[in-house]
Formats: C-alpha cells, structure tokens, sequence
C-alpha cells in the first residue's frame, strides 16, 4: 500500500534525515586506511544511542536472512555492494566503500547511502561513484508531481547507460515512512511516463548502485553481503526524498 504524507508529517520526517545525514558525515570522516569495518558500526550505534534513535537494521530479519542483521549499518567494501554485513575486515589502501544507514527519529525513518575511496583511488573507481551520484541527481530531478516512476527510473538507467554500465533491476529504491521499506518499489530502470503516478506527500528512497562490468550479483556466504557476479567493484548512492507541491525535498542532504 502506497501511503501519503501530510505536510506536517512531512516537517517531522526532517529530523531523521538530517541526522542519518549527520551519521553518515562522521562516518566518512572516520573511514581511512587501518580502520575496522566494526569500529564504522560501533561509531554508527553510539551515534544512535546518543541522539535516542532507533535502528533499523539491527533487528532486520527478512524473510531471506538466516538470522536478525545484528549491526545498525551496511559496509560494503570493494566487490561487496549491497547489503554488507559489517565483519571483522581493516580496510586498506584503495578501498572502494559503501555505507548504507538508516535509522528512526521519532518514530520516521530515513535512510542515505554513500561510497567512498579509502587511501589511494583508483580512477575508475571515482569516476564510477561519481555516476551513482549523478544518476541520483537525476533521479531527484524526476521526482516531481505528476511524473511517474518510471520516469524516476527512466532518468537513473539513462545516466548508467551513458557511462556503459548495466543496470540490476531486483534491488532499488522503496517507500519510507514509519518503517523503512514499503511501497512503491523505484526501480534503477523503466520507462518514462509509466507506473505509479508521483503524488505530493511521497516519500521515497531512490538509491542508484551500479557495477564496473556485469548487472549480476550472488549473496556471501554470511547470508547478507551482496557481491558482484565477476568481482568487479560497485558503488552506490541514495537519499530519502519527499514529493511536495513545490518539488522534491532531499531529507537525507549533506552540505
Ligand atoms: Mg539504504
């Protein structure tokens, strides 16, 4: 069920975007060279604690995981791209990380990814990080009354396919309100003018990942990370956003 948001639900949900933002900041300034995936999570939940948010992670248990996720952020490092479970793993020069992380502040949600180069990058690497952003720009800009979604998607599969990247289309964005997946799905693909009609009070994440050279991923061992069909690297770029009269607001936006 695709539920709307009123106005006033709409200036509520703000907290949490900006604090998922906040985390996500400090988070990306603690990343280097030598630092622990489980130092990330630790940083992430005392953030949690302190601001009394709730994760949405840490209970997470679909009906595909073997067990609850059991840490309040996703790392997914180099090949991994989805989903990373956070692991004993020190990250090393070049590193191409992703971090997802959502939480709940008075009882919203919201929910942001980011991927970054630890140490020294390699360019391709940028240069693909740099298109999951710009696909989400793109995204963003198609997020207006009145569009579809699949104009959303239509615009995101058009940048990915300008860069010569395939497009994976089983996992994508979704609604976000008072849990942290509902409907509508928001495909990283589709056809403009098609699908649910975008309405004022929508909120949404849009939530772009592409990989080097293949669309196809299998799930590690660990029954969570979801890592690349040819171990080529991914990346992965999301922001919660809501449909107003006057555009899209960007909850989860960093400077
Ligand atoms: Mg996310």
């Amino acid at each position: 069920m695709i539920e709307l948001r009123t106005p006033a639900q709409i200036e509520e949900m703000r907290p949490a975007g900006r604090f998922v933002a906040e985390v996500l900041t400090a988070l990306e300034q603690k990343a280097a060279v030598g630092v622990n995936l489980l130092e990330l999570d630790a940083l992430a939940h005392q953030m949690i604690r302190d601001r009394g948010a709730e994760s949405c992670y840490i209970d997470y248990h679909p009906s595909f995981g073997a067990s609850p996720f059991g840490k309040v952020l996703c790392t997914s490092v180099n090949d991994a791209v989805l989903h990373g479970l956070p692991h004993d793993y020190v990250l090393a020069d070049g590193d191409l990380l992703s971090l997802d992380f959502a939480c709940a502040v008075d009882g919203w949600v919201s929910d942001s990814a980011i991927s970054l180069v630890v140490g020294t990058p390699r360019t391709e690497d940028l240069a693909l990080i740099e298109t999951t952003r710009v696909a989400l720009a793109a995204g963003i800009d198609a997020a207006v009354a009145g569009n579809r979604i699949g104009d959303i998607g239509a615009a995101i599969g058009a940048v990915a396919r300008e860069a010569g990247l395939k497009v994976n289309l089983q996992f994508g964005g979704h609604g976000v309100g008072r849990t942290m997946h509902g409907d509508p799905h928001v495909p990283n693909d589709g056809r403009a003018g098609r699908g649910f009609p975008l309405k004022p009070g929508l909120v949404i994440a849009i939530e772009p990942w592409f990989l080097h050279t293949t669309d196809e991923i299998y799930t590690d061992p660990d029954g969570w990370t979801l890592r690349s069909a040819d171990g080529s690297r991914g990346a992965h770029s999301e922001h919660t956003i809501a449909i107003t009269e006057d555009g899209p607001i960007v909850f989860t936006a960093r400077d």
